[in-house]
């Protein structure tokens, strides 16, 4: 029932309103009562980020292909922001952009991967728990993996999606949207109030693999069969809170942190360029009591954070660069579109492509390159006709509205050749001159429109790969090493195609010339490091690492991998300290568990590596690695049936877990040769030579042996 708002505020209202349309007043009296501030104090948060998600497939943003009834009915019932905008087209610059209200230039954190948000930043989390929040996050993918983190404040961060590789990898790690709710869905039911719930669902992010029966109904909109999935799954989770009641004590958000371009512009995906179609998100904001309603101004993500703590009460951090939208939403105040700032810088960094950034403002967006675009997004939303030459005085505007939001920030730099690395770098026989590995200055041909048909091939030979066809994408990142010497994503991406297929030696050679040619950013020199301990070239392995865990402390990968050179070396208590710095970093790192839990195996201290394996497997009790430890701690115990029973678990979990399978054999053959026969001759014909070369012919010797 509406309560007759009192006097003062209508006149304010009035006062504040007088250009607004008419026809609002009703709506707008009555708003005012159900949003004043404190209204939700007190209120549960569950806030959805929905990756890569572009408002045209939701009916409520105008789609007619029926995919998110309950998305639509949520907007209908709450607030719709048509135009919302991210910062960044990547889901860790996005996110973090959500969570701290600041732009990319004042967090800091310009790519996924390689940045970490920085301790010292208050978050929504950080904030909420600070305020009596229980906090639990339930993420989709590795990229928000908790050492990037965003997981200071929540009681509890859910990243886990299976065993975490932090070298670069193809497979995108990935849970599906059914696991994540199912688990927010769990620890919501035993929460108390008040409780933020951040739940991340990353399905329609590429490959587009939808559930069957949605790839059945939607089959020539595979993408939209994702967004269909996360719609009925989220779908489930509102009727339940609905039903038990608990819906009206919470404040619901679902964003988008970045679109997908599907083609248009010539992008594939997103990350390259930044027009509409990845800016551009949905935002559905719903509480009871809110008064429903479409906003269809401008609005950014760092106003997400100020505007759900104002309707809570609580006090915003600062500073921040976002605002609160609570009195625009009241109409108590009226809404001026503020700049909306924008980068791209993935490209930049990582492959010393043009940096984009720039502006959306006065209804243009103001992109800077080489080449430099301006649009009317009024009368030109799909950004086809630039106007940059022809409204020169906008244009000017709107570069100094970006100049001035760029303004004291940090320039960005893949990881700095700094001079100690370099001397490091130089010691290990690396740089045999000093080389200037970035442009610096960048030209029409650096710019990403004039690129866009690299950016697609490294899509294509990367779902190339995914289907098996290795050699089809080995021609291709030769291909673009050849034409990006510069790049260290060419040379990351074709030495892991390389190294994935057996030929390490070649990826090493590969990496290490690059080495040479002067590339010295913290994800090639990681992933040289993972390379040169495969190959046994420890000390050289031990050399970078130091170089760049001194450079980039809180480099989490970094620490494991020394973590691992160290134990070879039988340098157990330094071994011991790295690991124990990852899981600092990273507490759900299933992965130093299993390394903690080997060099206690290496040290025969059988109880402390059972402690730390079960600690990992506990995390992901389908960790190949861990059950094969295991299995290996229960033989030196004497307890052989134990260690066959782990052994066994590890080869059914991972078929390419050759270690397991060749243990299994092994100790089977001691009890009964027939039964070890078959593993044995599996290990045989799978197991790769280059690695397993003298097992192997152990193997096959013991076949022959059998079979007389
Ligand atoms: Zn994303």
């Amino acid at each position: 029932m509406p309560r007759l708002p009192s006097r003062t505020r209508l006149a304010v209202a009035g006062v504040a309103l007088a250009a607004a349309v008419a026809g609002a007043a009703l709506w707008r009296s009555r708003s005012l009562q159900s949003v004043a501030p404190g209204a939700f104090a007190g209120r549960n948060l569950l806030f959805v980020t929905i990756d890569t998600l572009r408002p045209d497939r939701l009916g409520s943003y105008g789609s007619k292909a029926g995919l998110t009834p309950h998305l639509d009915r949520l907007a209908s019932e709450g607030v719709r922001f048509e135009h919302a905008l991210a910062h960044v087209p990547l889901t860790l610059p996005a996110h973090t952009s959500i969570f701290t209200s600041l732009h990319p230039t004042e967090h800091g954190v310009h790519d996924n991967g390689t940045f970490r948000v920085r301790a010292s930043l208050p978050t929504l989390a950080t904030t909420l728990q600070g305020a009596g929040y229980q906090t639990g996050a339930f993420v989709g993918s590795f990229v928000l993996d908790a050492r990037f983190g965003l997981n200071r404040g929540f009681d509890v961060y859910d990243d886990f999606y299976g065993e975490k590789r932090g070298v670069l990898s193809f497979a995108q790690l990935e849970r599906r949207a059914d696991a994540i709710v199912a688990s927010a869905e769990r620890w919501i039911g035993e929460a108390r109030a008040p409780w933020f719930a951040w739940v991340h669902l990353f399905d329609p992010h590429a490959p587009y693999r939808p559930p069957p029966e949605l790839a059945r109904k939607f089959p020539n909109d595979l993408y939209g069969a994702e967004v269909a999935f996360v719609d009925a799954t989220l779908g489930e989770l509102l009727d339940k809170l609905s039903t038990s009641g608990r819906l009206r004590e919470t404040i619901v958000v679902v964003l988008g942190d970045h679109g997908e371009s599907l083609g248009e512009h010539g992008e594939r995906t997103h990350g390259t360029f930044a027009y509409e179609s990845t800016l551009r998100v949905p935002w559905i904001l719903w509480a009871d009591g809110l008064r429903p309603q479409v906003f269809s101004e401008t609005v950014r993500h760092v106003d997400v954070m100020p505007t759900l703590l104002d309707l809570m009460s609580l006090p915003l951090p600062a500073p921040i660069a976002g605002q609160s939208l609570r009195p625009y939403l009241t109409g108590e105040l009226r809404y001026e579109a503020p700049a909306s700032y924008f980068e791209a810088l993935n490209p930049h960094l990582t492959r010393d492509w043009a940096p984009l950034t720039g502006v959306v403002h006065e209804g243009h967006k103001l992109i800077r390159l080489p080449t430099p675009e301006l649009y009317d997004l009024a009368l030109d939303p799909m950004e086809k006709e630039n106007l940059y030459r022809q409204k020169t005085g906008l244009a000017r505007r709107l570069t100094e509205t970006l100049d001035g939001i760029s303004a004291g920030a940090d320039a960005v730099a893949a990881a700095p050749p700094d001079r100690e690395t370099l001397e490091k770098l130089r010691a290990l026989g690396y740089l045999t001159a000093p080389v200037e590995s970035r442009k610096g200055e960048y030209d029409e041909t650096d710019d990403p429109k004039s690129l866009i048909d690299v950016a697609n091939a490294y899509d294509e030979a990367t779902e190339l790969f995914g289907e098996g066809r290795v050699e089809e994408a080995v021609a291709i990142f030769e291909d673009i090493v050849r034409r990006q010497p510069r790049s260290s994503e060419a040379h990351q991406s074709l030495a892991y195609a390389l190294h994935q297929t057996g030929r390490v030696a070649e990826a090493v050679a590969l990496l290490e010339d690059a080495v040479r040619r002067g590339l010295s950013d913290t994800a090639l020199l990681g992933l040289l490091s993972a390379y040169l301990l495969d190959v046994g070239e420890l000390e050289k392995a031990v050399g970078i690492l130091e170089a760049l865990v001194q450079r980039e402390p809180d480099y989490a990968e970094g620490h494991n991998y020394l973590g691992i050179a160290y134990g070879r070396l039988g340098r157990f208590a330094d071994a011991r300290r790295e690991l124990e710095r990852v899981l600092e970093l990273d507490p759900s790192s299933a992965s130093a568990y299993n390394n903690l839990g080997s060099l206690a195996l290496s040290q025969g201290k059988l109880d402390e590596a059972v402690s730390h394996l079960n600690r990992a497997l506990a995390i992901d009790p389908a960790d190949s690695t861990a059950l094969n430890g295991l299995g290996f701690a229960h033989a030196r115990a004497g307890d052989m049936p134990k260690a066959i029973d782990y052994w066994r678990r590890a080869v059914e979990s991972d078929p390419q877990q050759f270690d397991a399978l060749f243990n299994l054999a092994l100790a089977l053959a001691d009890a009964s040769p027939r039964e070890a026969v078959p593993y044995l001759d599996r290990f045989a014909r799978e197991a790769p030579p280059q690695r397993y070369g003298a097992d192997i012919e152990r193997a096959k010797a013991m076949l022959r042996t059998f079979g007389s």
